[in-house]
């Protein structure tokens, strides 16, 4: 697989792609300058923070954590509960989604853990986790367009991420069945087969493809 400054090159590079062909599809469509500008800011933000801080490489120990500063230990639970390179991680359009829930998931429980730890020591707070948890939804709710764009941005930076795995892995693996000596082929093909290339795909596959 790409390592990550690979992967940054190409969240930066699709990111400079993909600005101005958003921008002038929502100009097409008529879309008031002003909300196009918004619109777009909104997606490629969202893009690079996916790719960048929200990786799907969050289920290794990776660069990605050292990011994350004091906050590392949010990404410990989801490296111990998600396979490596798997749909749950690697998927297209869940994943993605799924890291940026589980973020405001373990925000919303900090705070109630803190709330609690006060409690103990006399300190009673305000439920201060349920007034955040709604604030969270309200946002989202009343601002349906820039929630929808980050959602693209969030599935697009991801998935960036997650072909290039797939790309690389499988093209490593047509690279040592063509090149390999006369007569090994099909040992070297059965060692190196990457597993199947569903993982990408499919959130049941118990295979997980070689690391190469
Ligand atoms: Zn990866």
């Amino acid at each position: 697989m790409p390592n990550t400054p690979t992967h940054d090159f190409l969240t930066v590079a699709t990111s400079l792609v993909m600005t101005p062909a958003i921008f002038s599809i929502l100009r097409t469509a008529e879309v008031v300058q002003s909300s196009a500008v918004i619109v777009t800011t909104v997606i490629c933000v969202a893009h690079n923070v996916s790719g960048m801080l929200f990786s799907p490489d969050l289920d290794l120990d990776s660069r990605i954590h050292k990011r994350w500063g004091i906050l590392l230990f949010i990404w410990k639970p989801y490296k111990w509960c998600i396979p490596h390179r798997h749909f749950w991680s690697h998927g297209l359009i869940i994943p993605p989604l799924l890291r940026l829930g589980y973020f405001f998931g373990m925000l919303i429980m900090l705070i109630f853990a803190t709330e609690v730890i006060a409690r103990i020591f006399g300190f009673p707070l305000p439920a201060y986790h349920q007034s955040f948890a709604r604030s969270i939804i309200d946002w989202f709710v009343m601002h349906p367009i820039i929630s929808v764009s980050m959602a693209l941005g969030f599935v697009t930076g991801g998935a960036v991420h997650s072909i290039a795995d797939w790309v690389v892995t499988g093209g490593k693996y047509v690279w040592r069945v063509l090149f390999v000596p006369p007569g090994q082929a099909a040992r070297v093909a059965q060692k190196s087969y990457p597993g199947s290339m569903k993982w990408l795909f499919n959130p049941f596959s118990r295979v997980r493809p070689d690391h190469f």
